[in-house]
Order: C-alpha cells, then sequence, then structure tokens
C-alpha cells in the first residue's frame, strides 16, 4: 500500500481546531511586531500525509497547500477532488519540470538559471505564466537547496528575463538549530536580500515565504508574508 492510501489519522475538528489557535498566533504576533495579520498566509504543507489533509485545508479555508515532491503530489491531487491551489515547496529535478507546470499553481523552490531556462520551455508549450519565488539558502545550510545569496541576482535576472514566468519574491528554508537566533538570522538575511535585489533590479518582490511549526514567530518578526506549516497543523511525520 502505498502512503496515501492510508486514511487521515485526525479527524476534521482536530485540525480546524489547530488552524484556529495557529492564525491566533499569527494575529498576535503581527500584533506585537506591528504588523497587519492579513500580511501573512497560512500555507497547509501536506507531503507525506493522506489527500484528505488537502480537503481539510479547503474546507478549513486555507489559502494555498503546499507539497515537496512532484510524483506524490499529482497523486494526492488527482485523490483530494477539491478544488486548491498547490504549491510546490521542495527541490525540483529539471526532467520533472514539466510535469510541474501542469500541475501546480506555483512554484517557491527555483533555485538555478537552468531550471528557469527550462520551465520557461515548459510554459510556452502549456501556453501559461507560471508565478515562482527563488529559493535562497541565506543560512548557508549545506543540508538545504537553495541559490546562495551571491548567486541570486544572476538567477533573478534570468527569472526575469523569462517572460513566462512571474517571479513574486523569494523563499528560504532556516537551518534546523535549537538557537532561535540561526533560523532569525536567515531570516534577516532573506528580508535584507530581497530589499537589495528590488532596488537593484527595480522590481517588486513582495513574497517572502519563511517559517514553519518550529520557527514561525521568528519568521513573522522578520517579515514572512506565507509561512508554510506541517507538523502543527496534521501531527508529526514519521
Ligand atoms: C516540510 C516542510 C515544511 C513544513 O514543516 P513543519 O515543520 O512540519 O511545519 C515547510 N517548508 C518546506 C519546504 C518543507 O519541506
Amino acid at each position: 500500500m502505498k502512503k496515501e492510501d492510508f486514511l487521515i489519522r485526525i479527524p476534521y475538528d482536530t485540525f480546524a481546531d489547530r488552524a484556529r489557535r495557529l492564525e491566533n498566533r499569527i494575529r498576535e504576533i503581527c500584533a506585537a511586531s506591528g504588523r497587519s495579520p492579513g500580511d501573512v498566509k497560512l500555507m497547509a504543507v501536506t507531503k507525506t500525509h493522506p489527500a484528505e489533509a488537502a480537503g481539510y485545508a479547503a474546507r478549513y479555508g486555507l489559502p494555498c497547500v503546499g507539497e515537496n515532491r512532484v510524483r506524490e503530489a499529482i497523486d494526492k491531487i488527482a485523490r483530494a477532488g477539491c478544488h486548491m491551489r498547490w504549491e510546490l515547496i521542495g527541490h525540483l529535478q529539471s526532467n520533472k519540470a514539466a510535469l510541474a507546470v501542469r500541475h501546480f499553481a506555483r512554484i517557491q523552490s527555483v533555485d538555478r538559471p537552468k531550471l528557469v531556462a527550462r520551465l520557461q520551455r515548459c510554459c510556452e508549450s502549456e501556453d501559461r505564466t507560471l508565478p515562482v519565488l527563488l529559493q535562497v539558502n541565506t543560512g548557508n545550510d549545506a543540508e538545504k537547496f537553495g541559490a546562495t545569496a551571491e548567486e541570486a541576482p544572476v538567477l533573478l535576472e534570468a527569472a526575469l528575463n523569462a517572460s513566462r514566468l512571474k517571479v513574486e519574491g523569494l523563499m528560504t528554508i532556516a537551518p534546523f538549530d535549537p538557537d532561535p537566533s540561526v533560523a532569525r538570522r536567515a531570516f534577516a538575511s532573506l528580508r535584507e536580500l530581497r530589499d537589495r535585489l528590488q532596488d537593484r533590479f527595480a522590481t517588486p518582490l513582495p513574497e517572502l515565504s519563511m517559517g514553519m511549526t518550529g520557527d514561525l514567530r521568528e519568521a513573522i518578526e522578520e517579515g514572512s508574508t506565507c509561512v508554510r506549516v506541517g507538523s502543527a497543523l496534521f501531527g508529526p511525520r514519521e
């Protein structure tokens, strides 16, 4: 049996309760840091959880779901049977670019010029425009994908020159570290990089996708506009 064939372990009410509590927490952090709560989207990350998890998110009214593997996501999109905005948040191999372009509303993990070129060609054959975020490894974590901050200008230039891609902002995954100041630094670096790139290329980059279950507070305080939450909504992944 494939993982997605298992039934979801929590009832909808438990999910809804967790989502409400998360929204309250986001509101509190926003209020304390002088931000407007409407500026921070809550994305439900459904990876490793069954298609029903996306159904819960849709029923509750969350704006989007995130998946980190193309094949796993396509399976779920077919099963979920609900209108949802699916976004790719995991590493994208070039040979899966066509599938990704066909199935996702946005790709948050664009991290190299070669992938930009590939996505542009796939968008041309699908005759679509693709919203993207550029993934930057501002925490310099050897275990994470993403362009380095130094590579970011070349990557952005390539993406801005790709007529079918619409660059909406930047994404990062902070290094896993019990010391919260490590994540905070990675998030602040992404915001500062965004500010520099906006100036240099005279282009708006409003979206900062940063923050997960464990580093939500730091991310919002440093300017996140999209937090990607899995475990706090669906429980731990095995
Ligand atoms: C899994 C994942 C998340 C969610 O992580 P949690 O700690 O479960 O909230 C967020 N972003 C990316 C890129 C992920 O792969």
